[in-house]
């Protein structure tokens, strides 16, 4: 039986390149970029040719770019770093009720030590609205920290418009950017963003590495001790061939982000219309149009998305119920339930999010098992 992922927002294969790239960087240029002989300088200096490329891609200085083990690090890092370093400025943190659970414990921690949190709704589409961005922040407001697109139904954010409220009204502005991050352009001045998380596996590059960009000048508090690496802020012997492979993957996905932006969007919105047109009430969760290529969140009513998950991997297609941390609960996503659908339409909710491996063909047989498994699932639930 052929296997088709759908799966690309938990996470991708490593590109070959990038593996030559982690491989050259174990084998040959094996240094410690600490030590000063020259096999740590020739370390240092692939580690800082890393540290451009993705600072580049971004439009920040490579100076304000640490790497971290990925984006839940990253995450933690911002709002933990910034509320604690920045309290004489106040204790208020703004968020949404939509983060990753990364942004949503770690503000559930801050609530549990003495920080007061606000947690804003999104609307029907998923979607932040910069007004309500602009009600919640109150003099006490340190940070306001609203993801750039919405790894469970693909929405995207207006971060432009939050960033130029946020300027305005003097908080700092975090952005969890891992969705987004080598699909979308991103720049990190035109959206005036303060910090912004990213992770190198959503893209082709490998597990356990990502990058917090923290804007020079702005106050962040250390969690990390026992070292001078990463101008401090993340002490321990650097990862390098996971930023060397994180830069590679990430140069590759901005080279090819228009064409494959383009094929995307047609395969998604393929396989979107034809299961629209062979099954009765299904519904598309998150908005029509500013949405990432390649993800499409459904909802088929009488059904369960786990068990329709266990049916569909059985005939070869991986698929997710959008949340890799709720899979295996049966509790309904906190994403969908804050954009007012109801429980019992969430708990029938499948994410589809489609990447490199996708091609018409997966496209096709998707839209052949699809339709007969829920058709199967809906005639079980009717008869039991
Ligand atoms: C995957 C993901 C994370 C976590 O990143 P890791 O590198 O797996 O720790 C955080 N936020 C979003 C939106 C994600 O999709």
């Amino acid at each position: 039986m052929n296997k088709y992922y759908f799966d690309h927002s938990a996470t991708t294969r490593v590109d070959e390149r990038v593996v030559q790239a982690m491989a050259q960087a174990m084998h040959k240029t094996y240094g410690n970029p600490s030590s000063v002989h020259g096999f740590g300088r020739e370390a240092r200096v692939l580690l800082e040719e890393s540290r451009e490329t993705i600072a580049r891609l971004i439009n920040a200085d490579p100076a304000e770019l640490f790497f971290t083990s990925g984006g839940t690090e990253a995450d933690n890092t911002a709002l933990l770093g910034i509320m604690k370093a920045n309290r004489d400025r106040g204790d208020h943190l703004v968020t949404s009720k939509i983060e990753h659970h990364a942004v949503l414990d770690a503000a559930k921690y801050l609530e549990n030590n003495g920080y007061r949190v606000s947690y804003i709704s999104p609307d029907a589409y998923g979607m932040i609205q910069p007004e309500e961005v602009s009600r919640a922040i109150t003099p006490g407001t340190v940070l306001v920290s609203i993801m750039h697109v919405n790894n469970e139904i693909g929405t995207i954010n207006p971060l432009g418009e939050i960033g130029r409220i946020c300027r305005q009204k003097g908080a700092l502005l975090h952005s969890d950017a891992v969705q987004s991050f080598g699909k979308l352009p991103l720049d990190v001045q035109a959206a005036n963003l303060d910090l912004i998380s990213i992770s190198a596996h959503k893209i082709y590059g490998p597990k356990g590495v990502g990058a917090l960009y923290v804007r020079r000048g702005v106050k962040l508090e250390k969690r990390t001790f026992g070292g001078h690496q990463e101008r401090e802020f993340r002490t321990g012997t650097e990862n390098l061939p996971g930023a060397a492979g994180f830069a590679q993957a990430a140069q590759i996905c901005h080279d090819k982000m228009d064409s494959e932006t383009q094929r995307l969007t047609d395969l998604r919105e393929r396989l979107w219309t034809g299961l629209n047109s062979k099954l009765p009430d299904i519904h598309l969760n998150g908005h029509p149009t500013e949405r990432l290529p390649g993800i499409n969140n459904i909802s088929f009513a009488g059904i369960e998305g786990e068990a329709l998950l266990l049916s569909l991997d059985l005939k070869g297609i991986a698929a997710s119920t959008g949340s890799a941390c709720s899979s295996g609960q049966v509790n309904a996503s906190h994403v969908l339930l804050a954009m007012g659908i109801n429980p019992e339409i969430a708990q029938g909710s499948i994410r589809f999010s489609l990447g490199r491996e996708n091609d018409d063909e997966s496209v096709d047989y998707a839209l052949e098992i699809v339709p007969q498994i829920v058709e199967n699932l809906r005639a079980m639930a009717f008869n039991g």
